[in-house]
C-alpha cells in the first residue's frame, strides 16, 4: 500500500540534509537553573522559568493541596460545569494585580491570544500587527478572518502608515486592532508601548498587548509592560501567561468586565476545551502571592540579566536589541547556530539554537535566558564555554 504520508518523510529528509532536524532533549528531574537533559547535567539557559517558581516549596505544596482536596481534574469546560471556585479566585487575583476590572484564565497563553483575537474581531475588521508578533497572535488573526496589516518591527512610522490605510474600514463603522508582544520572544526587546498606544488612539483603534515574557518580569512585582510604562487603563486587552515566570501552565486576559463577559460567551477555547485542574489554579494563586511577598526574586533575575548581558557584549558577541532576560547571541547561519548549541551542550551549557522558521532566514541565533536561580558561578561557567566555542566557530 502506498504511504499517503510519504511526503512528510521527504520534508524531514530535507531538514536532515540541512542539519536542522532536531530531537527535543529529554529532562530528568526538575526544570531548574541546573538540570539533567539527555542524561547530562547542564547549566540550563533555555527555560522560561525565570523565577524558579515551578519548584518553589509553596507552589508545590499548593498544587498538592489542590489535588488532594479537589481532585485531579475539573471535569468540564468552563461554561458547562468546569468553573471551580479556584478559577474565580485566580481571576480576581489577576484582575487586582493588573489593575483591571476583570480577568479570564485560559488553558494557555496560546489559546488566550488565539481565542481572544478571533472572538473580538471579524472579517470586516482590520488587524495591525508587528511583524515579530508571536505565532499565537498570528493564528488568532487568521482565525478572525479580519484583514491583516503587518508593520516592520517596532517601526512607529510603519504603524502609522498601516493605520492611515484603514480609513475606509473605520468610516464604515468597523474595528481596527493594534496588537503587539510586550517583550518580543526571539529578540528580548520591549515594545514601544507609550508610542503605540498614543498612535492607536489617534485612529480610534483597539489596543492589545501580549505580555507572555513580561509577566513576572517587568513592572512592579512583575505586573508587566503596562505597569512598566505607567499605562494603566490605556491598553484595552492585556494577555499574560501562567506558563513562564509564573511557573505552571495557562494564560489569561485582563481588561474590562464587558470584554471578559464577551469572551465567556464567544471565546472558543473557553467554550470548547476543558478548564485547568485544581493543582494548576491553586499553584497559580500561590504564585501571585509570592510575587507580592518575595519581590527580591525578581531583583535577582534582573541582577543576573545585567551581569550576563554586559559580559557577553564585552566578549564581542552581538546580542541584538535585547533589553530583558532574553539575550540572543546572533550567529546568522542556521546550521552554524545548531553546531554552536550542540558544542555548548557537550560542554555542560544548554542554550537552544533558533533558526528558520522560528526566526527569519539568515538571522539564526542562540537564545540565552538567565533565571533568578543562576549563581554567579553558573553564569561565569556558561560565559567561559560560550567564549571558547564562539572563538572556535569564528563567531567572535
Ligand atoms: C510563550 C508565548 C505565548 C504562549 O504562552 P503559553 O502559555 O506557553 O501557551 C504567547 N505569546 C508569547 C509572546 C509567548 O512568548
Amino acid at each position: 500500500m502506498a504511504d499517503a504520508l510519504a511526503y512528510l518523510g521527504k520534508e524531514l529528509d530535507n531538514l536532515r540534509e540541512q542539519k536542522l532536524f532536531r530531537h527535543p532533549r529529554v529532562l530528568t528531574g526538575m526544570n531548574g537553573p541546573r538540570a539533567v537533559y539527555d542524561g547530562r547535567e547542564v547549566i540550563n539557559m533555555s527555560s522560561n522559568n525565570y523565577l524558579g517558581l515551578n519548584q518553589h516549596p509553596r507552589m508545590i505544596e499548593a498544587a498538592l493541596r489542590g489535588t488532594r482536596k479537589l481532585g485531579a481534574g475539573s471535569g468540564a469546560v468552563r461554561t458547562i460545569a468546569g468553573t471551580m471556585e479556584g478559577h474565580v479566585e485566580l481571576e480576581k487575583k489577576i484582575a487586582k494585580f493588573k489593575h483591571t476590572e476583570a480577568a479570564l484564565v485560559f488553558q494557555s497563553g496560546f489559546t488566550a491570544n488565539a481565542g481572544t483575537v478571533s472572538a473580538v474581531l471579524n472579517k470586516d475588521d482590520v488587524i495591525v500587527s508587528d511583524e515579530l508578533n508571536h505565532a499565537s497572535i498570528i493564528d488568532g488573526c487568521r482565525l478572525s478572518r479580519a484583514a491583516i496589516k503587518v508593520f516592520p518591527h517596532a517601526d512607529m512610522e510603519g504603524l502609522r502608515a498601516a493605520l492611515e490605510d484603514t480609513k475606509s474600514v473605520r468610516e464604515a463603522g468597523h474595528n481596527v486592532l493594534v496588537i503587539t508582544d510586550g517583550v518580543f520572544s526571539m529578540d528580548g526587546d520591549i515594545a514601544r508601548l507609550p508610542e503605540i498606544v498614543k498612535i492607536a488612539k489617534e485612529y480610534g483603534a483597539i489596543t492589545m498587548v501580549d505580555d507572555a515574557h513580561a509577566s513576572g518580569v517587568l513592572g512592579r512585582n512583575g505586573r508587566g509592560t503596562v505597569d512598566h510604562f505607567g499605562l494603566h487603563g490605556q491598553v484595552d486587552i492585556q494577555v499574560g501567561t501562567l506558563s513562564k515566570a509564573i511557573g505552571v501552565v495557562g494564560g489569561y486576559v485582563a481588561g474590562t468586565q464587558v470584554l471578559i463577559d464577551y469572551l465567556i460567551h464567544r471565546g472558543r477555547p473557553i467554550l470548547f476545551s476543558t478548564s485547568h485542574p485544581p493543582a494548576v489554579t491553586e499553584a497559580c494563586i500561590e504564585a501571585f502571592d509570592i510575587l507580592q511577598e518575595e519581590p527580591e526574586i525578581i531583583e535577582r533575575l534582573w541582577d543576573n540579566t545585567r551581569y550576563f548581558k554586559e559580559r557577553l557584549t564585552a566578549l564581542g558577541f552581538d546580542t541584538g536589541i535585547s533589553e530583558t532576560p532574553i539575550t540572543p547571541v546572533m550567529v546568522g547561519d542556521g546550521a552554524l547556530a545548531m553546531e554552536f548549541s550542540d558544542k555548548l551542550f557537550e560542554r555542560g551549557v544548554f542554550v537552544v539554537a533558533l533558526a528558520f522558521p522560528t526566526v527569519p532566514r539568515g538571522k539564526a541565533r542562540l537564545r540565552t535566558m538567565v533565571s533568578a536561580g543562576h549563581t554567579r558561578e553558573d553564569l561565569d561557567a556558561a560565559l567561559a564555554a560560550i567564549e571558547r566555542t564562539g572563538r572556535e566557530l569564528g563567531i567572535i
